[in-house]
């Protein structure tokens, strides 16, 4: 069920009892602003979500409220994990789902790495 991006931010979705050490993850990269981890349903044969510590709904609660060392980590630290995963060579893919139209099911902020073979057209028509 898609979430309502404009609801605050609910401290009991699963990311965030990720992030508190309550529930389990694949740990891929972590520093002091993010955490990333493999998807528990993969897509594709690498699939990390890659998610800041911050409190953030989405990508648009992250643009507009993180301060800017929270989102020069973010971004930095995306281009990191797929650059030691050796992933710039074959290509990968990001995406990240905002609101009912996005298809976003977990309201905190998280970027899909999709890579590990070729990923077909970017979206089904
Ligand atoms: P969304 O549709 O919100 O963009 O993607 C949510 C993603 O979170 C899905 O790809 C789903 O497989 C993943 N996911 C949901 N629950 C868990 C979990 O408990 N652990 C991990 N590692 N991934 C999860």
């Amino acid at each position: 069920m898609p979430i309502d991006p404009t609801l605050p931010y609910d401290e009991s979705n699963i990311f965030a009892r990720i992030l508190r050490g309550e529930l389990p993850c694949s740990r891929v990269y972590e520093d002091d602003h993010v955490l990333a981890f493999n998807d528990i349903n993969p897509l594709s044969p690498t699939h990390v979500l890659v998610i800041p510590k911050g409190a953030y709904v989405s990508w648009d609660d992250f643009s507009a409220r993180a301060p800017d060392p929270e989102i020069a980590a973010f971004v930095r630290a995306v281009g990191l994990i797929a650059r030691e995963a050796g992933l710039v060579d074959p290509g990968y893919r990001l995406l990240a789902n905002v609101g009912a139209h996005g298809g976003q099911e977990v309201p905190h902020l998280h970027i899909h790495l999709f890579a590990g073979a070729p990923l077909g057209p970017m979206l089904s028509r």
